[in-house]
């Protein structure tokens, strides 16, 4: 259907020297200081800068401690949710009246400026998340497919000669910080290609990116009617905004309890969430071993575990259970993975967003009942946030390692009778977003497909870095709540369109 009309964008190639040369020009950039780096965020309300309620926001060099910029950002209140809530539904800009080719041209702008704008919101994202580059890289590549082809993929309903369709309104994106470039991007380019006015409420640990993001947006053509931008308090102001009755629908990445929050104050709101996974990647007797270990370690460790794609448990069948060569492979590959500084590129793994507390800190320091470290997480360099990754062996179904979404550099392994008992144990984790399979059988490969529960199943193919139309992202189960089709499938944007069927005489 779109063949020859959308491909995805290309990711920056690592290793031309004339692109690591690009990525140091930026870190010097960005390193040398605030002088053209943006520090004074205001809100964007009613298409007005408001400085206000300041929070400040330290962005360092996690890895070193070594302070890049200090971003300081307003934060909305309940007035601000008020106005902004206002001048979203009035829509004095008139972008729900514009024709979808309209829109179209508009978000190809958008894309053009993501593509200028890629060191500069690498630079963002390591500054103000810790993420390294190339995590960071695929996210632009990603934020560029979400903008040409959302609004693509509407032109098919505007099409139809007995439809009408409208965006439904007010849409409110709220995002979080390990993806603060492709997640909000896709949020607000599909909700501006439906035709609706967006509000953006960014995560609190990623004001900076989103801010950086929302840039390309603006300059591009969408006025700030049309892209209001409210960092706030989720806890306080954001709840105003998704209990608001003109906020027409909620495009939420986040956590559960937030999903099932905004589902008690607003029942009956039109909610996309994707909210979390506990993804498991099968391991059976009938795989490439050494295929499935670099799937592995790429899918467990990148970003430090923190996506919700993550690889977080690895079910062996018994034979590579007890294959200690299998065993050492994937703990020296553990091992080889460099932690450091989001700055250089032989790191793979940066700085945690936040120093481990809760589940993900027990999971890091504790062992339950049968469990032992193949790789025993350390936390290095004196800084809380810096964490080597770990590998538990002898994980026991329905224990802690076995159900908690923990998300961080930890792998979970267990070891099943056989195909069947490993998926059962995939299963009994409630969650359903990604699951992984190594196995060249393709009875197996069958078997697994039909009876997993999770939206996005690979094999042969780690769990993490779903692309755009080829692989449509979201899951089921404890994995998404609400309605919500997929992220990047041709049908997403119509979710936040009203249709109307005419059957006029002609
Ligand atoms: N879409 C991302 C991926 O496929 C994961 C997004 C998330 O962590 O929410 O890896």
């Amino acid at each position: 259907f779109y063949e020859g009309e959308f491909s995805n964008e290309p990711d920056t190639d690592w290793s031309l020297g004339t692109n690591r040369k690009w990525a140091e020009a930026i870190r010097d950039k960005w390193k040398k200081g605030p002088e053209d780096i943006p520090t004074e965020i205001p809100l964007i309300v009613a298409g007005l800068d408001v400085y206000h309620g300041r929070e400040t926001q330290e962005c360092f060099d996690a890895s070193q401690k070594e302070k890049v910029c200090t971003a300081r950002y307003a934060m909305a209140n309940e007035e601000d949710v008020i106005r902004a809530v206002t001048i979203a539904k009035a829509d004095p800009d008139g972008w729900r009246k514009k024709r979808a080719e309209e829109r179209h041209r508009i978000l190809s702008r958008v894309a053009a400026e993501l593509r200028r704008s890629r060191g500069d919101l690498l630079g963002a994202a390591a500054a103000n998340t810790g993420k390294v580059f190339t995590e960071s890289d695929p996210e632009v590549s990603e934020a560029i497919d979400f903008t040409e082809f959302y609004p693509h993929s509407v032109k098919a309903y505007a099409e139809l000669n007995n439809v009408e369709c409208q965006g439904k309104g007010v849409g409110l994106v709220i995002s979080p910080w390990n993806f603060p470039i492709a997640i909000p991007c896709g949020g607000i380019a599909a909700s501006l290609a439906a035709g609706n006015t967006v509000i953006f409420k960014p995560a609190s640990a990623a004001v900076l990116t989103a801010w950086q993001l929302c840039q390309c947006f603006w300059k591009a053509g969408i006025s700030k009617n049309v892209l209001q931008f409210l960092p706030c308090s989720g806890s306080e102001t954001g709840v105003k905004l998704t209990a608001h009755p003109d906020v027409n629908f909620v495009i939420l990445t986040g956590g559960t309890n937030t999903g099932l929050r905004i589902l008690e104050t607003r029942p009956g709101i039109f909610l996309a969430a994707e909210t979390g996974g506990k993804n498991a990647t099968i391991v059976t007797a009938m795989s490439d071993r050494d295929q499935a270990i670099k799937n592995i370690i790429h899918s467990a460790f990148s970003n430090c575990g923190q996506k919700c794609s993550a690889t977080s448990l690895v079910i062996l069948e018994k034979e590579v259970y007890k294959d200690e060569r299998f065993k050492k492979q994937l703990v020296d590959a553990a091992k080889s993975c460099n932690v450091g500084s989001a700055w250089d590129f032989h790191n793979k793994m940066g700085a945690l967003i936040h120093p481990p507390q809760g589940d993900l800190k027990k999971a890091l320091t504790e062992l339950e009942p049968g469990e032992s470290w193949a790789l025993k997480p350390e936390n290095i360099r004196n800084n809380p946030c810096m964490w080597t990754p770990g590998i538990k062996w002898g994980v026991s179904p329905g224990s802690y390692t076995h159900m908690t979404e923990f998300f961080g550099p930890l792998i979970g392994v267990m070891s099943a009778k056989n195909l069947e008992h490993a998926i059962e144990l995939v299963n009994q984790t409630g969650y359903g977003l990604t699951s992984g399979l190594e196995s060249l059988d393709k009875r197996e490969q069958n078997h697994w497909k039909n009876q997993v529960r999770a939206g996005n199943l690979y094999v042969n193919r780690g769990t993490t870095g779903a692309i755009v139309l080829r692989q449509p992202f979201g899951g089921m189960g404890k994995s998404a709540l609400g309605a919500g089709i997929k992220a990047g499938s041709p049908s997403y944007v119509a979710q936040f369109m009203d249709f109307k069927e005419t059957d006029f005489p002609r």
